[in-house]
């Protein structure tokens, strides 16, 4: 579907990834720049909107769902992505298995979304990566980089970066329809 874009705009995204990978978290970090080192897993969908500011003139309001990432839900995606404009899948840096968990959420996501949609992927808790990383930057940032998506690495602890991955999204989604 094309939307006109002002400031009242909605742009539909969520977004997608591996159990614990901080999902729930980059949100959290974006719609109320807050962390919670224990806060409790979503359950299902948890549905959150935010207003961005792309220029004086204009903002995009979003629409969030943060889907959780477990096999159980996976039926559910295609509800998801059916009508969103964009989607950021998540991956854990510290968690090698969880990249080849987003791989796979990559491509149902091009085979199947609605065309134009932009996809972001974003490696997750940035803030271990000196003690803990397991997943290269220059990998995940070519694979990225093949696959025609945006690239992050981000924390949504410390919050480096999520202005940025958020703000990304944003420049390249199609605002004049
Ligand atoms: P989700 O299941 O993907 O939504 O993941 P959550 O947002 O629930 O986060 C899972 C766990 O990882 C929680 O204990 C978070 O506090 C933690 N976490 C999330 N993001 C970060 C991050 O950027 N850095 C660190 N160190 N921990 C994080």
């Amino acid at each position: 579907a094309t939307q006109t874009c002002h400031p009242q705009s909605t742009k539909n995204w969520f977004c997608w990834g591996d159990s614990a990978v901080g999902k729930s978290s980059l949100v959290l970090r974006f719609v109320k720049d807050q962390f919670d080192d224990f806060r409790e897993s979503t359950i299902g969908a948890a549905f959150l909107t935010q207003t961005l500011p792309i220029n004086d003139e204009l903002a995009v309001k979003y629409e969030i769902w943060d889907t959780a990432g477990q096999e159980r839900y996976k039926s559910l995606a295609p509800m998801y992505y059916r009508n969103a404009n964009c989607a950021i899948v998540v991956y854990d840096i510290t968690q090698a298995a969880s990249l080849e968990k987003a791989k796979s959420w990559i491509k149902e996501l091009q085979r199947q979304a609605p065309e134009g949609i932009v996809i972001a992927l974003a490696g997750n808790k940035l803030d271990l990566a000196q003690e803990r990383r397991a997943v290269e930057k220059s990998d995940a940032e070519s694979y990225a980089n093949e696959m025609g998506l945006l690239f992050f690495e981000t924390s949504a602890k410390t919050a480096e970066n999520v202005t940025e991955l958020f703000t990304a999204i944003a420049n390249k989604l199609p605002l004049q329809e």
